[in-house]
């Protein structure tokens, strides 16, 4: 029997959510066309003198909007962005011309620093802490939805590692609160409505029923003999409590996984303080064993919840809250750029198997 492994892929994924996104999975030496430089590494200082964000050095950080649990001994600071992408200042009103259509860059961009030591790794920090960092997200998030209504997206995202576009060493998170919904997030909650409204049923649960359905079995109709058997599970990574880490069958990036509540919730700000609590675990564990197969992983994650926006405010049954974790170990190509498609050299299936593989302390 050949192992997911070693077989060699070559096939185009449709992304079963946002079926105009496909990924062309492509095992075979010859279909490589990118070549990952080994990235620059991190830095793993615990502490850094002339860091803004270490320790004892607070005065040099723009000004703080909160800090958790407290100033003085602060696990978790939220600061403003010196060099915000988006803010809520009106002195470049927008013009539109033509086609030239803009909308306003209103908005808010703030720095979450994640922990008080400059380089831990989010697999290297307490689950305690962990599920601060989640509540932490969560309740700014709550905090800018309810500060204007102008604001229709609120988006966590981490750069980790100089490979994921981090410009600052020290760990942290962003939010950026804006004045759109991002097209991806759009496609999501457009496409699992669409699909509600046809089988009334939520697309991503049900995407979680088929990763625990761990053997499916096609027969010919005519012979009744077996024609492909289907080994589901393969796709779940880790399940911790009230949470799932899977690979998604149509990965764009090699190394992305994907985290669910098992059980459907639409608006990430619904959490509870337990499941907070299981996705610290979930997160620490996957972490951990993106880290020890990739040897160092540098990576981009981010949250996708229900928009806050009257356009969407029936999406709660159809819509389903979850993270995104993309490992960077490569660069796009000309060819993806070009044509749309992403390539994923790794087959999701033997991905799954080798993460899966990892022993956790
Ligand atoms: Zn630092
Ligand atoms: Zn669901
Ligand atoms: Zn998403």
């Amino acid at each position: 029997m050949t192992t997911p492994a070693e077989k060699i892929v070559r096939e185009i994924r449709i992304n079963p959510i946002v079926p105009s996104e496909s990924v062309l999975v492509a095992t075979a030496r010859s279909m490589r066309p990118k070549k990952a430089e080994a990235p620059a590494p991190r830095d793993t200082r615990t502490h850094v003198e002339t860091c803004p964000f270490c320790t004892g050095n607070e005065h040099m950080t723009p000004p703080v909007l909160a800090a958790y649990p407290e100033e003085k001994n602060w696990e978790i600071r939220i600061v403003e962005n010196l060099y915000p992408v988006l803010r809520d200042d009106r002195s470049n009103p927008s013009l539109s011309f033509g086609l030239q259509q803009t909308i306003d860059g209103y908005g808010r961009h703030e720095v979450l620093i994640d922990h008080n030591q400059h380089g831990i790794a989010i697999h290297e920090m307490s689950e305690p802490h962990l599920a601060l960092l989640f509540s932490v997200y969560r309740d700014r998030m709550e905090q800018l939805y309810r500060s204007n209504s102008r604001l229709r997206y609120v988006l966590v995202f981490k750069n980790f590692g100089p490979a994921a576009g981090a410009s600052i060493a020290h760990t942290h998170s962003q939010v950026i609160a804006m004045p759109v919904i991002p097209d991806n997030v759009q496609a999501e909650v457009t496409n699992s409505r669409a699909f509600y409204r046809k089988h009334h049923h939520c697309i991503f649960c049900s995407l979680i029923d088929e990763a625990l359905t761990f053997e499916a079995t096609i027969y010919d109709r005519e012979s009744g003999e077996i024609r492909r058997k289907i080994n589901v599970g393969q796709y779940v990574i880790e399940r911790v409590g009230k949470f799932i880490a899977i690979k998604p069958f149509a990965s764009r990036y090699e190394w992305e996984v994907h985290i669910l509540p098992l059980l459907h919730q639409s608006d990430f700000l619904r959490i509870s303080k337990q499941d907070l609590a299981d996705l610290a675990r979930v997160m620490r564990r996957t972490m951990a064993r993106l880290d020890a197969v990739l040897g160092g992983a540098q990576y981009n994650y981010f949250l996708h919840s229900l928009p806050h926006d009257v356009d969407f405010e029936d999406c709660a049954a159809s819509y389903h809250w979850h993270i995104e974790i993309t490992p960077r170990t490569s660069i796009p190509s000309g060819f993806e750029l070009g044509s749309g498609l992403f390539v994923n050299t790794v087959a999701p299936e033997a991905a799954a198997e080798k993460l899966r593989a990892v022993e956790i302390p």
